[in-house]
This record gives C-alpha cells, structure tokens and sequence, in this order.
C-alpha cells in the first residue's frame, strides 16, 4: 500500500449529523476509510440516498483525531 504515513485520521461523529434516530455512533480513519463506513452507515441505517450531496455533507463534518 502506498498510503502516506502522515496522513491524519478523522473521525466522523453520527450524533453531529442530523438524523432522527439517536445514534451515537463514532467511526475513525482515513478520510478515505472513514468515508466509505459513514456513507455505507448513512444509506443503510438512516435511509439516505448515496448521492454527492450526502457523500459532501459527510465530508464537511469530518474533524481531526
Ligand atoms: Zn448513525
């Protein structure tokens, strides 16, 4: 694999992302991991549409480990 060293984790907070369930889960990685389980965790357990809008409001709540 040629993935940087350097490269940061993020973690990806469900309880900052609106839902109506009360779901606390946390994930963390890679931007890369970390998009790929929170996209796969919004459309199967919340019901959203896998669309670009979804996969950039996931990224834009994405915070530094
Ligand atoms: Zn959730």
């Amino acid at each position: 694999m040629a993935s940087r060293k350097s490269s940061a984790r993020k973690v990806a907070d469900c309880r900052a992302f609106p839902s109506e369930k009360d779901c606390s889960l946390t994930v963390a990685g890679t931007e890369d991991e970390v998009m790929k389980v929170a996209v796969r965790h919004a459309v199967n357990e919340h019901g959203h549409k896998n669309t670009p809008k979804l996969r950039r409001d996931i990224r834009s709540m994405l915070k530094d480990e």
